[in-house]
């Protein structure tokens, strides 16, 4: 999501690094996830303006307490990387808000301080040991660690890793630098422009293939250039959602689009084909901001749909 439309405030969120959400393998490969900020609460009426507390309240029984807060008014989304390691490379998947971001003040967002980079090294991945980066759409908090603060300046976080971005999203960021400066909150500037500069990019379709380990798909509506990431290292089959979902509600409501979502229509229909497609299949949903346990599988639940957490 980009930067949400609350009163800016000058505190950021505590560096308290909860429990990874997420610690499995799917086939050979080795899927962490490393946690920015565990549970940020989002008031629901601000941030899926379609819901109704009643419909809320209706699903208070697993809601609470990891995914809604005691007066089923906030939500309650991580913000975390996936890091995927096989025998031959590693991969991160979105990396987060990152640390000094100057984003005007707005609370959770600006210059964090967080031990994202401490907690990835303690998982025994070091910087330089990072082969692909690769980001499901340009938001302020999926970028983030491309990039951090080396003496003043915006730097690569990770020095021999391409960065693989869809074209289409790369394309449509660069041009809202034109068309709205400022707009953008200094994103593109501080985490993307520099691994362009330092030739460090790759810019490629949005059915990319990578290492015979995953493949990009379009899910446009959240943004335009939206990809989700399939990954399918033999017969077993996940699929890193990105923003298509923000909440597990959504999965029950796949019509309430999130204020974040840059074309509410089309993310609505993105997300409802997704959860169709991927219904009662052992396909393994990872998303990009539902906190712990996170990872799970879509089931039918009479007309509708529920998320089953993997254990
Ligand atoms: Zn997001």
């Amino acid at each position: 999501m980009p930067l949400p439309g609350t009163a800016p405030a000058k505190s950021g969120y505590p560096t308290v690094m909860l429990e990874s959400p997420c610690s499995l393998n799917v086939g050979s490969v080795r899927v962490d996830a490393v946690v920015e900020v565990a549970r940020v609460p989002l008031a629901f009426a601000d941030f899926l303006p379609a819901s109704t507390p009643d419909a809320i309240a209706a699903e208070a029984h697993w809601l609470q307490p990891r995914f809604a807060d005691a007066s089923l008014k906030y939500g309650l989304l991580s913000f975390h990387t996936y890091v995927l390691r096989s025998d031959t490379c590693t991969i991160l998947v979105d990396t987060c808000i990152g640390n000094d971001k100057d984003r005007g003040g707005h609370a959770g967002f600006h210059r964090l301080t967080t031990g994202w980079l401490r907690d990835l090294q303690q998982l025994g991945v070091a910087p330089e040991s990072v082969d692909y980066v690769m980001c499901t759409h340009m938001h302020g908090d999926h970028v983030g660690w491309n990039t951090r603060l080396s003496n003043g300046r915006w730097v690569p976080t990770f020095p021999n890793a391409r960065y693989v971005f869809a074209r289409s999203e790369f394309e449509h960021r660069a041009r809202l630098r034109e068309t709205k400066p400022g707009g953008d909150y200094g994103v593109y500037a501080d985490s993307i422009l520099p691994v362009v500069e330092s030739g460090q990019v790759d810019l490629v379709d949005s059915d990319h293939e990578l290492e015979g380990l995953l493949r990009l798909e379009a899910a446009p509506g959240h943004t335009p250039g939206n990809v989700v990431i399939h990954l399918q290292p033999g017969r077993e089959h996940a699929v890193l959602s990105g923003d298509v979902i923000h909440h597990p509600l959504q999965v029950k409501y796949p019509e309430w689009s999130a204020a974040f979502c840059e074309d509410p229509a089309a993310s609505a229909a993105c997300r409802r084909r997704f959860v169709e497609a991927h219904a009662d299949t052992e396909t393994l949903i990872l998303p990009a901001h539902f906190p712990a346990p996170t990872a799970g599988y879509i089931r039918s639940h009479g007309n509708r749909w529920r998320y089953s957490f993997a254990d």
